[in-house]
């Protein structure tokens, strides 16, 4: 390991913060930097201990909580040439992972050490979401944005996060072609088809981190389907091909319009709800209404460490109606994508919202995020999705 970094400003990192990366964590909180002075936003900095050892180099931001997130343990002098690099790498990676896909994340920020940096490619559209100063800095994306090029996109379009951008204290932006011209296409997952509008929609337009859990969903669906939080219909269009029926549910009218042109697309007949979840289950809960299969996707309801026993109560409200409604020998496929919830967690309140309802439930998987949202294990923070199957008896 170098022992000098070469020209970069130096940032110097607390005791706390040396152990930290030591322990193979690749982020130092503002509270852990020692000195950062004149060290402009978003700058590339040789990282130090109070000792003056050199510890890596990485990305800093002035305004973050997470002031430092390292890019590597040795001195980076070509920051265009390593950005390629690790494209390159994740590029291939997901080609050795992703099966019966055209849509999957091609950049998962830390877990693929491009920190702040998120890029998923629908069939020809690349989508790409900036999440730091550094990121967005104009070097490093005309470096980004030339290196996508060469993996022959139609076009490249940037999704704005405003909060992260308010966060990062960076100038509004809005979402925008980078790169081509095209912004709408269609891509396949599992041999299902979606339609993609890469200036609408949520996240950078799909649930992708899902994508396994379709497919495992599947194989359990038969009879009456019930998806609830279905956004454009992920799971929906999954279990159609073995249910009689399909029945999606959410909030969101533009999500759903989009969910009826897939169902079109795929030469679906399904039905979609705009509803409350909590208020549709209720109901149909209370109206006896039955089901052989129930998928729950909420959105995160623990953003922070704050949010746990509020989120657990929604959870266990959401579970237990559903498990209400399942005809025996039904299917629950239940998920959390909240970090600060468990795999744990989340079983303990499926198996009290079973006792609550006398139901015997068996969990048949335990799943996460799909292959290409791995999970770098000295960061806990990217494993954040659980997705499991019980099978449910009286
Ligand atoms: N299952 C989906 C992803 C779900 S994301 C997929 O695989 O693609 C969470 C969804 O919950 C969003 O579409 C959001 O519009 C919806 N939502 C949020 N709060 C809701 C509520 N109270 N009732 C119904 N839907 C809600």
């Amino acid at each position: 390991m170098p022992t000098k970094a070469a020209e970069l400003a130096e940032v110097v990192v607390s005791r706390r913060g040396a152990d930290r990366l030591k322990g193979g964590h690749v982020w130092v909180y503002r509270s852990d930097i020692a000195a950062a002075d004149g060290i402009g936003p978003g700058s590339l900095v040789a990282v130090k201990d109070e000792r003056g050892r050199f510890l890596g180099s990485a990305f800093y931001s002035s305004a973050s909580q997470i002031a430092i997130r390292m890019l590597s343990r040795d001195s980076v002098t070509d920051l265009d040439g390593l950005l390629r690099e690790r494209l390159q790498q994740a590029f291939a990676y997901r080609e050795r992972v992703v099966e019966n896909s055209d849509a999957y994340r091609v950049v998962f920020s830390e877990a693929d050490f491009l920190p702040g940096l998120i890029v998923d490619r629908y069939n020809d559209i690349f989508s790409l979401q900036v999440l730091t100063q550094a990121m967005d800095s104009e070097s490093v994306r005309q470096s980004l944005v030339t290196h996508l090029i060469h993996l022959q996109p139609a076009s490249v379009v940037e999704r704005v996060d405003a909060h992260i951008r308010e966060l990062e204290q960076l100038p509004s932006r809005s979402s925008d072609l980078l790169y081509g011209e095209k912004t709408n296409t269609t891509f396949s997952m599992n041999g299902v088809k979606f339609h993609f509008d890469a200036l609408q929609g949520q996240k950078t337009g799909a649930f992708l981190d899902q994508r396994e859990n379709y497919a495992a969903a599947a194989t359990y669906a038969r009879g009456e389907a019930l998806d609830v939080f279905c956004y454009q219909g992920g799971f929906a269009l999954h279990l159609a091909g073995n249910c009689s029926s399909v029945t999606g549910v959410d909030s969101s009218r533009p999500a759903l319009e989009v969910a009826e042109k897939n169902a079109a697309l795929n030469g679906r007949e399904m039905d979609w709800i705009e509803a409350n979840a909590f208020d549709l289950l209720r109901d149909y809960a209370a109206a006896g209404q039955p089901y052989d299969i129930i998928v729950l996707d909420p959105p995160a309801f623990a953003k922070t460490k704050r949010d746990v026993p509020t989120a657990l109560r929604g959870y266990k409200e959401l579970n237990l109606r559903a498990l209400k409604m399942l005809r025996a020998g039904g299917i629950l496929v239940t998920c959390s994508c909240s970090y600060h919830i468990s795999a744990t967690d989340l079983l303990s309140v499926v198996a009290e919202a079973g006792r609550d309802v006398h139901r015997n439930l068996r969990l048949l998987e335990n799943r996460g995020q799909a292959k290409d949202h791995p999970t770098l294990v000295s960061v806990p923070e990217t494993a954040y999705l659980k997705c499991m199957i019980l099978d449910v008896s009286r």
